[in-house]
């Protein structure tokens, strides 16, 4: 056994909150996590209370329909609500409204990945183990209650904990193109659940067995797990042992996973068709169009950022990270046109300053560029003698300078800035400044 080769079998489940306005299945306010108090947005349907008649939000449909189709999917031309059941205290119906059989959106793929599935749930009550005047409670809470969440399930593709980190900021990224949830993975807008068992490298077939680790709200601390189970698998099977199908919890403090509870069989959900809601047909029209609504994704962006721009990849990769900085790009490229400056010159300027983009505006940022072009522009002499009028101008400050008064730097860069109409380039002028000040 001991020159065996392993390799890491994962996959995943991710949860993922949609920010529609209302909930899932009722009219209630979809913001479970700026709510004012618990159990404030709730009503019958999402309390699940008896004879409640859930009524499904088409716009969390599109949604979905449109993640799946921005992940490669196939959209099946009929789908439909299923009943999965189990018993806990944060699902007081009994059940969560899932899709068991016929999911939206099937047999997409990302890169390397193949993405089994793409449908849509409820989420369930928040649950709150706490103390009460003495006493240990589970207090709940049901503004999460109904509130719709997709779940995307992957093959066991993935071969290390980077290749599943990448995978995952990708996904990330294109919810957040599409702008249908934060994603926000501190909120638990965007939920992680690798499932992870190890193979003798090169083997086709599936290991025996599966840990699934619950509930991750890090790309980073998935990465981290999925090698920490790779590790602990390998050395199980290299004394002889065989790792046991459970689910572990991840540690964020001990950098570890801990054992939850042991899965011997799968659950037996007794999953049956939802009868209070109608199955769903679409037509190939309809899907065109929500394809047709899907905005231009990192891919293709980056791509054409390339093509149209000249920016290398790597610039136009960064340029893409979010749609508001692509955005930003091009509209100050299309300003910077009429100036003389570089597409090329703006993306690296917006990579660095991607804290001023925010409150300033494509023009106003091209308008610094140029003025600071033209102070860098001046001719070295020009420079040199500002500098040095300033200095002799201002000789108690200078001597204060000297004499170790910090602040005096600080004014005689003001008094430069003054000559140059607040254009100075700071870094250069500082420079300068204390260069001949040293002389
Ligand atoms: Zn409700
Ligand atoms: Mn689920």
């Amino acid at each position: 056994m001991a020159n065996t080769t392993y390799e890491p079998v994962v996959g995943f489940e991710i949860h993922v909150e949609l920010k529609t306005a209302s909930k899932m299945f009722c009219g209630c306010k979809n913001d479970p996590f700026f709510a004012p108090a618990p159990n404030t947005y709730t009503c019958p349907v999402c309390l699940g209370l008896p004879g409640a008649l859930p009524v499904p939000n088409k716009k969390a449909v599109e949604w979905t329909i449109m993640l799946g189709l921005a992940l490669g999917c196939r959209i099946p031309l009929f789908s439909k609500f299923d009943r999965k059941h189990y018993f806990y205290p944060d699902l007081p119906k009994g059940y969560q409204i899932s899709q068991y059989d016929q999911p939206l959106a099937v047999d997409g793929k990302l890169g390397d990945v193949r993405i089994k599935r793409v449908h849509l749930e409820e989420d369930t009550a928040k649950l709150m183990h706490t103390s009460l005047e003495g006493e240990n409670v589970s207090l709940v809470d049901f503004n999460r209650s109904g509130v719709p969440l997709v779940e995307i399930v992957t093959e066991p593709d993935i071969r290390s904990g980077e290749q599943a980190k990448e995978l995952l900021k990708k996904i990330h990224q294109i919810i957040k193109y599409l702008g249908i949830s934060d994603a926000d993975m501190e909120k638990g807008s965007m939920r992680l659940e690798p499932n992870i068992s190890v193979r003798k490298s090169g083997a086709k077939d599936l290991p025996p067995y599966k840990v699934e680790v619950k509930n991750i709200n890090s790309f980073n601390f998935a990465k981290r797990a999925i090698e920490f189970e790779t590790d602990r698998h390998i050395a199980m099977l290299g004394s002889g042992e065989m790792p046991a199908q459970e689910n572990r919890g991840w540690n964020e403090q001990k950098g570890v996973t801990i054992a939850q509870r042991s899965k011997e069989e799968a659950e037996d959900y007794r999953y049956f068709p939802d009868p209070d809601i109608p199955p769903m047909r679409w037509t190939e029209e309809y899907v065109k169009k929500l394809a047709g609504q899907l905005p231009e994704l990192p891919d293709a962006k980056v791509e054409r950022l390339q093509k149209s721009y000249g920016l290398s990849q790597l610039l136009a990769w960064q340029i893409a990270d979010t749609r508001h900085r692509a955005d930003f790009f091009e509209e100050a490229a299309d300003a910077g046109r009429k100036t003389n400056i570089e597409a090329k010159t703006i993306a690296n300027r917006i990579v660095n300053k991607q804290a001023d983009l925010a409150t300033v505006s494509a023009d106003e940022f091209i308008q610094s560029l140029v003025a600071e072009k033209e102070v860098t522009q001046l001719p070295q002499a020009e420079f040199d003698g500002i500098i040095t009028s300033v200095l002799s101008e201002n000789e108690k400050a200078v001597t204060d300078y000297k004499n170790g008064k910090e602040q005096s730097l600080m004014f005689l860069l003001g008094q430069v800035q003054k000559k140059l109409k607040g254009k100075a380039p700071v870094p250069q002028v500082l420079a300068q400044l204390k260069k001949v000040m040293k002389g």
